[in-house]
């Protein structure tokens, strides 16, 4: 058995989602599908890499629509079986003093060159644990506070004590992606006063972990961050650290995520420039630096894609700086790749929703979570407004998909003004929603439009990576100079900005303004150019992934991480 014998790996990546696979439901977005992409350029690069997270038999969530245009969530089953091998390794911890049985499933990802990165889930959903423990593990982002900290028990602690039952005791470092996995860093503390012949944790062994943790925050939003009551901590987690050594622990009085991965970690990032200069003034106290995301370039690369750079790029996926290259293709091959694409998005509209898009009218996606801040409705500011920029050209089409958190009632009403306007009658103008957007949709949906729209309100948005993907396949952006774009965008040569002189405008009741600056670079920039010089519009097509395919990948950013984060 090759997973104990596998003593090697010296880099534990802790993530609470996963989206390693379209089929295996255990993710919800941009954080899960980064953490994917990143074990799959780790398996790439060969970096001795393990990968620990939880196991969602029912998902995230299904999504629906009513006849209103309200998200009716539903689970989102998957069979484990046909994806996971079961291991027969149990670890157990307690939560609120019961024992809870812990089991894992493994999962291997297979690099350019052959070589794998494990991955775990750990799963309490077992016979010997008591009915409400078995369901823990069942929801991501699920449940309320008592389960939420009770999973991130079972992910961090829980974690470590799995890699070390299945073999993995020399890891070097631990990477938290995110704050849910911070409590692994008790179980390295624990381990620490252990190997001092101790039970109790003292501050050598803070120097000792903090030596081995790495930590990646991903959002300026502060309900992004795990905040937990003590009382919540003690009855759940039966310890007395968090009083006794509150400055590790603790901030404002409460058992905070994000401090504790920060205060035990050698080394923080933010996840682009911009984002780490918010984190900067938001945690003063400690030293943050950034590595901007990426996205790993051939799985987000439509097979229509591929074959054009497997024609004119010698061996892009194992070194996705050969994308450079991509200014000596011919324009008409990106376009043809880029129109087959396109087909497929449009006959996938036509098979699932009876809507017929036309694959010469100009189209524009969008497509993420719904929530407030990323403002997914900005383009209907002004409808009169958007019709007539469609009548005066010869049409636009505009398809949006993406879901809200169960909870989040101003993300679904968002949702359902979108899916309001979808039914504007204009011939110039199409619009439709695609229901439940997930990786496989993803696939589909970015390469096949013709320009990929952002509309987060700065600085919000700590990177954001869709963006990237559509990239990749030569498709532009217009966003709003937020997260990644602010490195990514050359106005007019990668895609377009909104918004660029905020600076110079007062704060606030920007949407306004935003949706204008929108309004004008369709109207005046982007549809002159793609109905009018079209060559033109291909030269931005094929300098998207150029400039930024090349650069905005999981690759680099990994090699980023080696150097100033592992550092093995
Ligand atoms: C890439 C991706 C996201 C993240 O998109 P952002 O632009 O970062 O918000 C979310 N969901 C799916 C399915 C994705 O593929």
């Amino acid at each position: 058995m090759q997973y104990i014998r596998d003593n090697r790996r010296k880099i534990a990546y802790f993530s609470m989602e996963i989206g390693i696979n379209q089929e295996i439901r255990t993710y919800s977005g941009g954080l899960g599908i980064l953490a994917g992409d990143t074990i799959r350029s780790a398996a790439d690069l060969s970096i001795p890499m393990v990968g620990v997270t939880l196991l969602y038999r029912k998902g995230y969530l299904h999504q629906q629509l009513d006849s209103n245009g309200w998200q009716i969530e539903g689970p989102d089953e998957w069979k484990i079986e046909e994806f996971l091998t079961e291991l027969p390794n149990r670890i157990s911890l307690r939560i609120e003093g019961r024992y809870i049985y812990i089991r894992a499933w493994r999962y291997e990802v297979t690099g350019v060159s052959g070589d794998i990165v494990p991955v775990f889930f750990l799963d309490a959903d077992l016979p010997e644990n008591a009915e409400r423990d078995r369901l823990l593990t069942h929801h991501l982002y699920g449940g309320g506070e008592y389960e939420r900290l009770a999973q991130e028990k079972i992910l961090g602690i829980g974690g470590v004590r799995m890699l070390r039952n299945l073999g993995y005791t020399d890891i070097e470092r631990f990477h938290m992606n995110e704050g849910h996995s911070s409590l692994l860093t008790l179980e390295l503390l624990d381990l620490e006063a252990t190997k001092r012949g101790s039970s109790e944790i003292n501050y050598s062994d803070v120097d000792a972990v903090r030596d081995k943790c790495v930590f990646t925050t991903h959002t300026p939003v502060s309900a992004g961050h795990d905040i937990f009551g003590l009382e919540l901590v003690e009855q759940v987690l039966r310890r007395q650290e968090f009083r006794k050594m509150p400055e590790v622990f603790c901030h404002e009085g409460k058992l905070n995520m994000t401090y504790v991965a920060m205060n035990l970690s050698r080394y923080i990032n933010g996840v682009a420039k911009k984002h780490g200069e918010v984190s900067r003034t938001m945690f003063s106290t400690h030293d943050i630096d950034s590595i901007t995301n990426g996205v790993h370039v051939s799985y987000w690369t439509s097979v229509s894609m591929q074959a054009v750079f497997d024609k004119y790029l010698k061996g892009w996926r194992k070194d996705n700086y050969e994308l450079r290259y991509t200014l000596n293709i011919p324009n008409e091959a990106i376009w043809k790749a880029h129109q087959e694409a396109k087909k497929k998005l449009i006959a996938l509209i036509g098979e699932t929703t009876s809507r017929v898009f036309d694959a010469d009218v100009f189209t524009i996606g969008f497509a993420r979570r719904f929530t407030q801040y990323k403002r997914g409705d900005l383009i209907f500011h002004d409808m009169n407004k958007l019709i007539r920029i469609a009548e005066d050209s010869k049409g636009l089409q505009i398809v949006f998909g993406g879901k809200a958190h169960p909870r989040d009632q101003m993300g679904k009403d968002i949702i359902q003004r979108v899916v309001r306007h979808s039914k504007v009658r204009s011939e110039k103008l199409k619009i439709i929603f695609l229901p439940d957007y997930d990786i496989e949709l993803a696939k589909i949906l970015i390469p096949g439009v013709d320009l990929w729209l952002n509309t987060p309100e700065a600085p919000l948005e700590a990177s954001g990576t869709s963006g990237m993907k559509a990239a990749l396949n030569g498709v532009p952006s217009l966003s709003t100079l937020d997260g990644w774009w602010i490195e990514g965008h050359v106005e007019g040569i990668t895609g377009w900005s909104i918004g660029e002189d905020d600076k110079a405008k007062p704060q606030g009741e920007s949407s306004q303004r935003h949706a204008e600056s929108l309004y004008e670079k369709l109207k005046t920039k982007i549809l002159p150019l793609f109905y009018g010089r079209l060559a033109n519009y291909q030269h931005i097509m094929r300098n998207s992934i150029s400039l930024n395919g090349a650069f905005f990948n999981t690759q680099r950013m990994l090699q980023e991480y080696v150097l100033k984060a592992y550092y093995l």
